[in-house]
């Protein structure tokens, strides 16, 4: 049975092993146990009850709230030839009719249905005359009545195990809490079950959180232009006005983007939705209402440009982006009046006072986030309760440590102005003061004689201003209930006003320290490869198109990014890629290999020219600087020309570099050695320990190893 699991991975699937404990819980599933599953969003839950499903015997049948995500589910089942339908109030009678019979007579892998089918006496009826292989409840926190997403309809899922007591049950979720996994257990009777709890941990997700005042919109075109050309991203604000200014914004800087909120018409906003999923590199700019139920594995940004409210919605926001593993960003840019009007937001919210407190602690911790200094997944696990023990490497306070320095005087001097003024102003006029700004209104109301007055001149008006952010974070500072705006002094302000206690903080640079500093783009527009990209991805919406499915229905991101750099010739090479069953190598293999192969003898055709210039230059007895200099292209590039000609048999090895013969036969043996058919020079570099410079390496590959 087992083997069975392994080979509907690789063959129906097209992946090579099981990821976290997804082989396990699959075991526990075929052997008939029951298991309760916690897994973070893209962990691969699915793969947890479908394989199972086609391992034993008779129909899956699946219970999930979300209906597009059930269709969606559906037909990327049916892409890879597997016999999946759904039951929703969507289908007409006689679909629904037809899927119905096909149920009863087994000609269903998998059926995905709506919780409250379950609750009719005629659909379990249905289901007492199939044969079923197991149940699995998807988002099983929705029994929770605490929880956020409470669905009455799930209460009465615990009737599968009354009704169907042999069939095995597999309930999943990505909702971490304990209290929530206990609820899950105890409502649907799982308390029996196994339990499988993976790290909450996101590691493609690069998490980076920068300061901004008032270029927060620029900050984020610079980081979607540098970093995100042509990929799908969201970006999420807090207003529905906002949301629409930033969309038209971006789109009048040449970016696809749309909007998306609760106000918009619903067919607009559906339209806008369909786009985001079956067209490349769009963006949607959305409030928080966007996300939920949208399933699109290829998200590779995204980023918000106001606070959240709690650390809670911060992981599940941007757990959005990266769901196939590959990587994907998370940023954020927030000021000063972020602070201020979320402050101002619980302030005067008339929500009941417990309420208001907890809302109030999550909003503390989401600030304290923000601002430290240390490894942000760390702390983000923390939060959840999971301890990792080394820095992360992957987040902006591990790729660029921030600095501290000592502000105690400083935080006096900001503190002091709250105080001599008064507590009855906000930040831009106590800046003025500290800068001895010369303004009308503090003349009448006789700042300007404060011995406060012009005391901070050392900084400018933008560092008060982080300053001033940073005390309100740390609740040094009070925003004013009437919601002016006045900052108040807090009673914890008092140790360092006194100068007992010093304060240190993060130092903010000048350029806003989370763009351009990140990851590597997905695929650099000036690599040589960017051109076969586009045309795989071209290739990719085509057959999309036809069949009327979104793009990652075809091939995921990771797949194509494989398929560009492995480049395969064939069937046998294209089925190793990682995501390509045997069903889909049917389909699609001859049109991505044409693709390729077109690709390929462009190279050729395009580059014959260009080497022929290159290499009458260096006939006529230029050197390769010169010949670089001449044509304006990199040296690399001459040297990648004339390895070409050596490879034709038009120069000699010795003629291009200067090299003996000792050493040629130490490269060609490591040639060797490491060769797996890539003629990537890398890993030839690496077993050198650099002994050689690339253009050498390149330049006796031509000469010993013809392509
Ligand atoms: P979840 O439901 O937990 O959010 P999914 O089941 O949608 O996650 O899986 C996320 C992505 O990971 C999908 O694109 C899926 O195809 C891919 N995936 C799942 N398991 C594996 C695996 N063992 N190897 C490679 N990719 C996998
Ligand atoms: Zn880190």
């Amino acid at each position: 049975m087992e083997d069975t699991a392994l080979d509907y991975l690789q063959h129906t699937f097209g992946y090579s092993e099981f990821r976290l404990q997804q082989g396990e819980i699959i075991k526990t599933l075929i052997k008939g146990d029951d298991a309760v599953v916690l897994m973070p969003t893209g962990g691969g839950k699915s793969l947890c009850y479908q394989i199972p499903s086609l391992c034993r015997s008779g129909t899956g049948i699946i219970i999930s709230p979300l209906i597009a995500l059930m269709h969606d589910q559906v037909i990327a089942l049916q892409q890879l030839g597997i016999n999946a339908a759904f039951l929703n109030s969507t289908l007409d009678a006689e679909t629904t009719q037809k899927t119905e019979t096909d149920l009863v007579n087994g000609d269903l892998d998998m059926l995905y249905v709506a919780p409250e089918r379950l609750n009719t006496n005629g659909f379990i009826e249905l289901l007492k005359q199939t044969r079923i292989s197991l149940f699995a409840i998807d988002e099983a926190h929705c029994v929770s009545q605490w929880g956020h997403d409470f669905r009455p309809d799930y209460i009465r899922l615990s009737l599968l195990h009354e009704q169907f007591p042999e069939i095995p049950r597999i309930a999943l979720t990505a909702t971490a809490d304990q209290a929530t996994r206990k609820e899950i257990k105890q409502r649907l009777q799982l308390e029996h079950a196994r339990d499988f709890i993976s790290s909450f941990d996101r590691p493609n997700i690069c998490y980076r959180i920068t300061e901004s005042q008032s270029n927060a919109r620029s900050a984020l075109l610079r980081f979607i232009q540098n970093e995100h050309e042509n990929d799908s991203g969201i970006v999420y604000c807090l207003s529905r006005k906002k949301v629409e200014n930033t969309a038209a914004w971006l789109t009048d800087k040449g970016l696809t983007a749309l909007p998306y909120h609760a106000g918009l018409p619903p067919a607009e906003r559906q339209a806008n939705q369909q786009r985001f999923l079956n067209e490349d590199a769009i963006i949607i700019v959305a409030t928080i209402a966007f996300g939920m139920g949208i399933d699109k594995p290829d998200v590779r940004f995204v980023a918000h440009l106001n606070l959240p409210k709690s650390m809670e919605a911060y992981y599940q926001e941007t757990g959005r982006a990266g769901r196939d593993g590959q990587p994907a960003d998370a940023w954020m840019a927030y000021g000063l009046q972020d602070v201020i009007t979320l402050r101002q937001m619980m302030a005067s919210s008339s929500a009941a006072e417990q309420y208001k407190r907890v809302e109030q602690q999550k909003l503390e911790t989401m600030l304290g986030f923000t601002e430290i200094t240390t490894c942000r997944r760390q702390s983000l696990l923390e939060y959840f309760g999971e301890k990792l023990d080394h820095a992360c490497g992957n987040c902006d306070n591990c790729l660029s440590p921030a600095d501290t320095w000592d502000a105690t005087l400083a935080a006096q001097k900001a503190l002091s102005c709250v105080h001599r003024t008064g507590q009855r102003f906000g930040v831009n006029y106590l800046v003025d003061v500290l800068t001895g700004k010369a303004n009308e209104r503090i003349k009448q109301f006789g700042h300007d004689s404060l011995n406060i007055y012009g005391l901070g001149k050392e900084l400018d008006a933008r560092q008060w201003r982080t300053i001033y952010r940073q005390l309100i974070s740390r609740n040094l500072l009070a925003v004013d209930i009437e919601g002016h705006g006045s900052l108040l002094l807090a009673e914890q302000c008092r140790p360092i006003l006194r100068g007992d206690q010093t304060l240190l903080l993060r130092k903010e640079s000048k350029t806003a320290r989370a763009s351009g500093k990140g990851r590597k783009p997905f695929v650099n527009d000036d690599s040589e490869n960017y051109a076969l990209w586009q045309a795989l991805r071209d290739c990719r919406k085509r057959l999309a198109d036809e069949n009327n499915v979104p793009p990652f229905v075809i091939f995921h991101d990771a797949t194509l990014s494989e398929m560009m750099q492995r480049q395969p010739q064939d069937h046998v090479q294209f089925l190793r890629l990682s995501g390509v069953g045997e069903t889909k190598l049917k389909k699609y293999a001859d049109a991505f290999l044409k693709v390729i192969q077109q690709h390929q003898e462009g190279i050729k055709t395009s580059n014959s020219e260009t080497v022929n210039e290159t290499l009458m230059l260096f006939r006529s007895g230029q050197d390769i600087d010169t010949i670089a200099n001449t044509r304006k292209i990199k040296p690399t590039t001459v040297y990648a020309h004339l390895a070409n000609c050596i490879e034709q048999g038009e120069l000699n090895l010795e003629e291009v570099i200067d090299i003996k013969p000792r050493d040629i036969s130490i490269i060609h043996e490591t040639l060797l050695s490491v060769d797996d058919g890539s003629r990537k020079l890398k890993p030839v570099y690496d077993a050198l320990d650099g002994m050689f410079d690339y253009h050498v390496l390149r330049c006796v590959q031509a000469a010993t190893l013809p392509a």
